[in-house]
């Protein structure tokens, strides 16, 4: 059961960076993203993030 509502979540956040990603064509998401200061994130393409799965607006 674990294991399905995990495949669901990781579906779920995909969409979501996809549609984010859609919605922002040409726009870097981290000058919009709540997790863009200090250490909050250390995604390897930050700033210049164009799709991200743990994109949360400001
Ligand atoms: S979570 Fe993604 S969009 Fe947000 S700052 Fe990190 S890399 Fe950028």
């Amino acid at each position: 059961m674990g294991r399905i509502v995990e495949w669901f979540r990781t579906i779920a956040r995909r969409i979501r960076a996809w549609w984010v990603a859609l919605r922002a064509p040409g726009q870097f998401l981290c000058d919009s993203c709540r997790y863009d200061y200090g250490d909050a994130c250390r995604r390897p393409e930050r700033p210049n993030a164009r799709r991200c799965e743990d994109y949360r607006r400001r």
